[in-house]
């Protein structure tokens, strides 16, 4: 028999089961998930057949060469005559991979890897996952800026707070294509999006909104700022300390940025004092620190974004009854946010127009997109954010955000414009 444990607790569970049972002894045992990564769950092929000298000496040397110099002439050509226009480069150093935290970069590598699936199968989009041996914030600005020439986009990941700030601006502004650190804008477009939808049900509107943000680390800061650009006025953002102030010691730039700029000057306290009153709980914190005490201390219809990985600040069974909306990171509830509804798309559309970067512009269409996958009629308190498997949704995306970047664009002048990518057909 072959059977599917959930982990390795489950597992040893049923082969102890079977061990006992009369005249049964457990063989062997295997591990689909292991199984699946063996050799890796990628790799590169090449779109033609190297069969006689003509192709060979064409694909590559000497017929090559005249290509190169062409390129070498003019280095934009690279976009119409190698890989680059469809690629980008999934950089991390393994500082802060799932909830697994700081597990190096042999060990990102599956998760980069999986990143790298997600573009091709969802966007057409070939990525490489590159993890470097290095957590310092200059080293890994130089690596991303000398290996750029291969890529048509970069995508930082699991890098921790908050080196991740500095790394991203950086290169955003030394790098001429998209940088995107998909842990803090990819969470942020998904968020918004849900919450687009969230305030169809209980209309209310984005600038009376009071948003409590909880966690101010990568996710949180850049959640919050993308809110604000969608138009809310009154954020309020806490951290282990509970609410960040002025006053507080050792505030760290970003939290610098909450106590400044958001936070009204004199609100003091904890979770209990910041959620007095307000519409909206943006969870991007730790398991299990929201109450439903806390929830009916809300004003009326209270949304609840719990995402904290693997388990939310509050589970929705316990905020049922709270909460009028209530999402979680979680796939086995309903409302996932989940990065994958922006990130395939949100390359595919920068990379389509040959988009310099992604702006602000470019991060609310996506956002629009995404909510705007579900109609006015189909939209309700369980239903405020597509599934992940919704096929819809890059080529949504995709669309939008190329449209937005048209003026994040190199002028497409010699090169001839990327096929257009279309969704896989149904398996
Ligand atoms: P991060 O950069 O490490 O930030 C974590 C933040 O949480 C820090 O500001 C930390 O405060 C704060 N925190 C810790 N304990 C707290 C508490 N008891 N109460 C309030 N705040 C507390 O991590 P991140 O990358 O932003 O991710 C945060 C969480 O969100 C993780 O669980 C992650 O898996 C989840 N996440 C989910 C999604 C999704 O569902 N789509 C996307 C991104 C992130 P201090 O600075 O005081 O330690
Ligand atoms: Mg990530």
């Amino acid at each position: 028999i072959t059977v599917n444990a959930r982990n390795s607790d489950h597992g040893r569970s049923i082969v102890e089961a079977v061990d006992a049972l009369e005249d049964t002894q457990v063989l062997n045992i295997s591990d689909r998930t292991f199984l699946m990564h063996l050799g890796g769950k990628i790799e590169v092929r090449s779109k033609m057949n190297i069969r006689t000298r003509d192709d060979l000496s064409m694909a590559y040397t000497p017929g090559v060469a005249r290509v190169c110099k062409a390129i070498a002439a003019e280095p934009e050509r690279a976009f119409n005559l190698t890989i680059k226009r469809n690629t980008v480069a999934v950089v991390s150093d393994g500082t802060a991979v799932l909830g697994l935290g700081d597990i190096g970069p042999e060990a990102a590598m599956p998760v980069m890897e999986g990143k790298a699936m997600l573009f091709k199968e969802f966007a057409g989009v070939d990525a490489f996952p590159i993890c470097l041996d290095t957590k310092d914030t200059e080293e890994i600005i130089e690596t991303v800026k000398r290996i750029a020439p291969a890529f048509g986009g970069i995508n930082l990941e699991d890098i921790s707070a908050p080196r991740c700030f500095e790394i991203e601006e950086r290169l955003k502004r030394e790098l001429e294509i998209p940088v995107f650190h998909d842990d803090q804008h990819g969470t942020a477009v998904v968020v918004l999006a849900a919450l687009i939808n969230s305030l169809k049900i209980v209309g209310k509107e984005m600038k009376d909104l009071k948003v409590v943000v909880n966690g101010i680390g990568a996710a949180g800061v850049a959640c919050a700022k993308i809110l604000m650009s969608a138009g809310v006025e009154h954020v309020v953002g806490c951290d282990s300390r509970g609410i960040v102030h002025r006053r507080r010691d050792g505030l760290n730039a970003s939290k610098r940025w909450f106590a400044e700029h958001t936070n009204p000057e004199n609100l003091t306290g904890g979770l209990t004092e910041a959620m007095r009153g307000s519409d909206l709980f943006l969870g991007l914190s730790v398991p299990g620190v929201l109450t439903p005490d806390h929830l009916d201390t809300m004003n009326e219809d209270p949304i609840v974004f719990a995402m904290a990985n693997p388990e939310p600040e509050i589970m929705p069974e316990a905020a049922f009854g709270h909460a009028r909306i209530i999402a979680t990171g979680r796939s086995d509830y309903p409302n996932q946010i989940n990065n994958v509804l922006c990130f395939p798309g949100i390359f595919r559309g920068a990379l389509d127009v040959r988009a310099r970067e992604i702006d602000e512009e470019m991060k609310l269409a996506a956002a629009r997109a995404i909510a705007e996958v579900i109609t006015e009629e189909e939209v309700s308190e369980d239903y405020v954010i597509p599934s992940v498997f919704d096929e819809r949704v890059a080529p949504a995306v995709a669309e939008t955000v190329a449209q937005a970047g048209r003026r994040a664009a190199r002028p497409v002048a010699s090169a001839s414009r990327n096929r257009r990518w279309a969704p896989r057909p149904p398996r």
